[in-house]
């Protein structure tokens, strides 16, 4: 027997079960990977696979909304944050992970957890009784899709995300790549040296952009031609489609990369940043992509330094779904036709890895507080989370309702007489005052 039922156990689902679990409760895990069931970008059975990106984003918390969160979250002992403290790979001021170790370790964890069963089988209905939280994502099995669409009577919305290559490091050219960080700049572990660049010149760079235009994509179905692009997450071939300069002023930039064989700057760069502790494998930075596979291949070949590239992994695009939470949920992420569910993470429409393990783990709190019979208040709107909770339950228009990161643009103003440079340290002083007054008057549901 358990006390609440939680369905998905990936970046939301595994913080939540820890946090209930933590609070005293049992709580029964249900993930449909590793009972036969699999999404089309997931790639094993680890609980919290990090689908894409192997980077939890900048992890600066004086000036930095995403890192301001990370900060909350280890406040309230997340178990998603701590983990990714033990599995970190220099990656400058962001904090990049191991991704197998990062979600061998949450999955570790959890299974030995005496308050945690997680049980791998695939649910097709919303319980129609018991507490339960929903956290099966963008990417949430037909079945289950269905029943919550006719639980909310809505269509679910949706987008598209893309996923990016990942090469062999022994198959990169280290003749003609060479290792930095864009202004030297030394992060927490790394050396100023975290990255592998690939210069392009004029001629090498214009090419490129026309290969990326011309390649082969993935074809789309007719009803997926109105569906956007996440603007944080848009495929390289769609931005090199805005414009020739688009990538070299995004991803490509040269700009603070000496390269050591020139003197100078490179016209264009690529940028491998590493993706396991070993150090054997590396991802193409902002190459998410919906170029066909053979496409990839050749075209990722002609940048220098990549000439013999082996792949581990090629990139992807995968259709999106989140619900109409404005619309849907009460401040509690309840479901207002049915207050015995909540949801969490970016079936919310939340977006980024960082942002559904948040709401994971508030939307646990929120249940916890709900099982011991207290209340406990969303976390005041000027911090990260709060904010991030207000734009989910309430604060977005739900006619237009997209998913988003965190950001400063959700926090409420600051003074008007606050100097520019001082407005992001003031929007995180001002948080962290307000999230330590919020856990001292929840009076340890909180904290
Ligand atoms: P997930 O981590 O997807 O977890 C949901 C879990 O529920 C899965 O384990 C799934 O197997 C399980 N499940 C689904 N349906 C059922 C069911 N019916 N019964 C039982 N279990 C079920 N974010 C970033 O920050 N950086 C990125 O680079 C990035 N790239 C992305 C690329 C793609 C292609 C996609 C789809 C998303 C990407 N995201 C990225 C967005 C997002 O942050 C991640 O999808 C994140 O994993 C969302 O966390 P979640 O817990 O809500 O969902």
């Amino acid at each position: 027997s358990y006390d609440i039922h939680i369905i998905g156990g990936g970046l939301a689902g595994s913080e939540a079960a820890w946090q209930l679990a933590e609070a005293g409760f049992r709580v029964r895990l249900s993930e449909m990977r590793g009972g036969g069931d699999m999404t089309p970008a997931h790639q094993g059975d680890a609980l919290a696979e990090m689908v894409c990106s192997n980077s939890f984003r900048s992890d600066d918390g004086d000036s930095n909304a995403v890192g301001l969160l990370h900060r909350e979250m280890r406040t309230l002992g997340s178990i998603i944050m701590r983990e990714a403290d033990v599995y970190k790979v220099p990656a400058g001021s962001a904090l990049a992970v191991d991704r197998d170790l990062f979600s061998g370790g949450v999955t570790h964890a959890l299974e030995n957890h005496p308050n945690i069963a997680i049980v791998r089988e695939r649910v097709d209905v919303l319980p129609s009784e018991g507490l339960t939280i929903v956290a099966t994502g963008p990417l949430t099995a037909a079945g289950l899709a269905a029943s919550i669409g006719t639980a909310t009577g809505k269509d679910a919305l949706a987008f598209f995300d893309a996923i990016a290559p990942i090469v062999y490091r022994e198959s990169i050219d280290m003749d003609i790549a060479w290792m930095a960080s864009r202004w030297d700049k030394v992060g927490p572990i790394g050396d100023g040296k975290d990255y592998i660049n690939c210069p392009m010149d004029k001629d090498q760079y214009h090419a490129f952009v026309q290969g990326l235009v011309d390649g082969d994509k993935t074809d789309f179905k007719q009803w997926e031609k109105d569906t956007p692009y996440f603007e944080g997450c848009m495929p390289i071939e769609v931005m090199a489609e805005r414009g020739t300069e688009t990538l070299r002023f995004g991803p490509m930039k040269g700009v603070g990369l000496d390269n050591p064989r020139t003197g100078r700057w490179p016209y264009a760069v690529v940028q491998l940043r590493q993706d396991n502790a070993l150090g054997t494998l590396w991802n193409m930075v902002g190459f998410q992509t919906k170029l066909k596979h053979a496409a990839q291949v050749e075209l990722f070949r002609t940048i220098p330094g990549l000439e013999k590239a082996e792949f581990a992994r090629l990139g992807g695009l995968h259709r999106n779904s989140f619900i109409r939470s404005p619309e849907l949920l009460d401040r509690q992420l309840r479901l207002k036709s049915a207050p015995h569910i909540r949801f969490a993470g970016q079936i919310t429409g939340c977006e980024g890895y960082v942002e559904s393990a948040a709401i994971g783990l508030i939307a646990a709190r929120f249940a916890a507080a709900e099982l011991a019979g207290r209340d406990l208040a969303p976390p005041p709107p000027d911090t990260a989370l709060g904010a991030l909770l207000g734009h989910i339950t309430g604060g977005a228009d739900a006619a237009s309702y997209q998913p988003m990161n965190v950001n400063f643009g959700l926090f409420p103003p600051l003074a008007e007489d606050v100097r520019k440079k001082d407005r992001k340290l003031g929007y995180t002083a001002r948080a962290r005052a307000s999230l330590a007054e919020w856990i001292k008057q929840a009076d340890g549901i909180a904290g």
